[in-house]
């Protein structure tokens, strides 16, 4: 017997009709690209939305057509990020971070047909302009006030255009298989790779990170997304935050922390960020005395969060810690450190290390952990192994590729090795091209790493493995100190001998200036290891 309900698609412009049509009211607010903050609203994003959708129509876009955009995290950003899929197309989101040559890769790869940008980032596209083979447009996202002198051809002014357009000619009709965005992977070892979400896996991950043990928004929640639309499909925040109907603060493109703790206390409860966001948030409060007065939750993920930053949020400022994991092939979120009725029975030093941990999965997310001999790793919080997961949120094949990602029961292999423990809840030891294999064991960088940043006068810390004759490889630590500060080596080691056993103790600490970054803010193992291979580096053992 057939099911006799309704057939309603679950595509993305229903969450804006929802948001526009019950929560119209609720303030969205911006630090615009040209500077001032700007208010909108949610009735206003789906006006824009429509207009631009009628807009990209007219320009004769066809369903399925890619459009680059590369802004910050504006409301103008909201109403392109619902209107290019509100047209059939396909929002393909740019890290304006990337490498110039990445960037033209990608955005030939999608075969993008226009590009639109922020005003700002106008030089950017124009370097890159004469190497896209695809791009038949563009279109600044700005006003004409500031719209500035280009050599890129014919290029619209975003306000103008926009105002050209009538919002009552509707959304054109998709299906909810169809695609409705493009994220691509940093690319950190080959090219990056292309995810292609759909209308439905976006509506299904959106409505799974409404849940109350996952992100929990409801429409009385003002959502700071620190974390960029272009990064990971923002985190789902551009569905997610109108699905619930909750106002949104959206900080541009000052990253600063005298910026974003401006922003914060616009009346922002959750915030989501990566830890290095949060380490100079922290210090900046802690130089000014500064306090966080609406600020509830900080949800950290895209890199393990350092024991010090969950305990200064919790501890001084009074803010809820929630750790996460996910990745852009996962849309991207796919575990959350929320706590259980277990977990809230053991003592606060327990609770701390759970909630450390990287976290569970919710309904619509399953992960596994697999030893090396395919068999699935005991939940003893210690086996590590591969980390896979499958879902309706999760890639099945990146855009182009011959084979598919996933093998045939839908398990996607993470790259990244883990433990779980009996609750269910997974820790993120590694990616697996970074474990630090020694003597046959394996070393979990992450945990040199944190166990180094808990030093009060180390900012940032790295681990790698160098190649050593006996051992196979031994960890070497980068160290940061926070300006003005300074520590020993043996201070460093001693911190860390605290809390590993011997052998995983790093053979050396090298005191640097930096640590060169991916362009999604993580430490880049390879360039470090690279770096190191080139000044011709010796372990003081070897
Ligand atoms: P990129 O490859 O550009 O860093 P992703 O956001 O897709 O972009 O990165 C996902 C990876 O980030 C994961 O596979 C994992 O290695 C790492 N990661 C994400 N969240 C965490 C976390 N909470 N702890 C440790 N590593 C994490």
């Amino acid at each position: 017997m057939r099911a006799q309900m309704q057939d309603w698609p679950l595509v993305s412009t229903t969450i804006i009709d929802h948001a526009a049509r019950f929560h119209g009211d609720r303030r969205i607010l911006t630090r615009s690209a040209e500077g001032p903050v700007v208010t909108s609203n949610w009735a206003q994003i789906r006006d824009k939305a429509r207009r631009v959708a009628a807009g990209l129509r007219k320009l004769g876009l066809q369903p399925g057509d890619r459009v680059g955009v590369m802004a910050w995290n504006t409301g103008r950003h909201l109403e392109v990020w619902h209107g290019v899929p509100g047209a059939g197309g396909v929002t393909h989101s740019l890290n304006p971070r990337l490498f110039d040559d990445q960037l033209i890769y990608i955005i030939n790869h999608a075969e993008d047909r226009w590009l639109m940008m922020d005003h700002d980032l106008v030089p950017l596209i124009e370097r890159l302009a004469p190497h896209l083979t695809t791009v038949q447009g563009y279109i600044v996202m700005t006003d004409r006030a500031h719209m500035p002198e280009t050599s890129l051809p014919g290029a619209l002014c975003y306000e103008d255009w926009v105002a050209e357009q009538s919002a009552d000619e509707g959304w054109t009709p998709v299906d909810e298989g169809d695609a409705c965005g493009i994220c691509y992977t940093s690319g950190t070892t080959g090219n990056p790779k292309g995810v292609v979400y759909g209308h439905r896996s976006n509506v299904l991950h959106a409505m799974a990170v409404l849940q109350p043990d996952v992100l929990g928004l409801s429409a009385n929640d003002v959502v700071m997304p620190v974390v960029p639309l272009f990064h990971a499909n923002g985190w789902s925040t551009g569905y997610s935050t109108p699905m619930a109907g909750a106002s949104m603060v959206m900080p541009g493109r000052d990253m600063t922390a005298p910026a974003l703790y401006e922003m914060l206390e616009q009346g922002v409860t959750i915030t989501l960020a990566v830890p290095t966001v949060w380490l100079a948030l922290l210090q900046h409060l802690e130089e000014t005395g500064q306090r966080l007065s609406t600020l509830k939750r900080v949800v950290i993920g895209g890199s393990a969060c350092p024991r010090a930053v969950m305990e200064k949020f919790e501890k001084v400022y009074g803010v809820e810690v929630i750790h996460a994991w996910g990745m852009t092939e996962t849309s991207p979120l796919g575990s959350f450190a929320t706590p259980t009725p277990e977990i809230l029975g053991l003592s606060d030093e327990e609770q701390m290390e759970a909630r450390l941990r990287t976290g569970r999965p919710f309904y619509t997310v399953d992960l596994n952990v697999k030893t090396d001999d395919g068999a699935d790793a005991p939940r003893d919080g210690e086996t590590a192994g591969s980390l896979f997961i499958r879902g309706p949120g999760v890639v099945q094949r990146y855009l182009k590729a011959d084979v598919e990602a996933a093998d045939p029961d839908g398990w996607f292999d993470t790259g990244d090795v883990a433990n779980m423990d009996a609750y269910g809840s997974i820790k993120i030891t590694d990616r697996s091209k970074d474990v630090i294999k020694s003597g046959g064991e394996w070393i979990s960088s992450i945990d040199l790493e944190n166990f180094a940043v808990a030093h009060p006068s180390v900012s940032e810390a790295a681990a790698v493995g160098v190649p050593h004759p006996k051992w196979d490889e031994r960890p070497v630590l980068l160290v940061v100190c926070s300006p003005g500060k300074s520590a020993t080596k043996e201070e460093v080691l001693a911190q860390i001998a605290e809390h590993v056993a011997k052998w995983q103790v790093p053979d050396d600490v090298l005191f640097v200036e930096e640590i060169p970054h991916t362009a999604t803010g993580k430490i880049s193992k390879v360039s470090i290891r690279k770096m190191l291979e080139e000044q011709g580096y010796q372990l003081p053992s070897s």
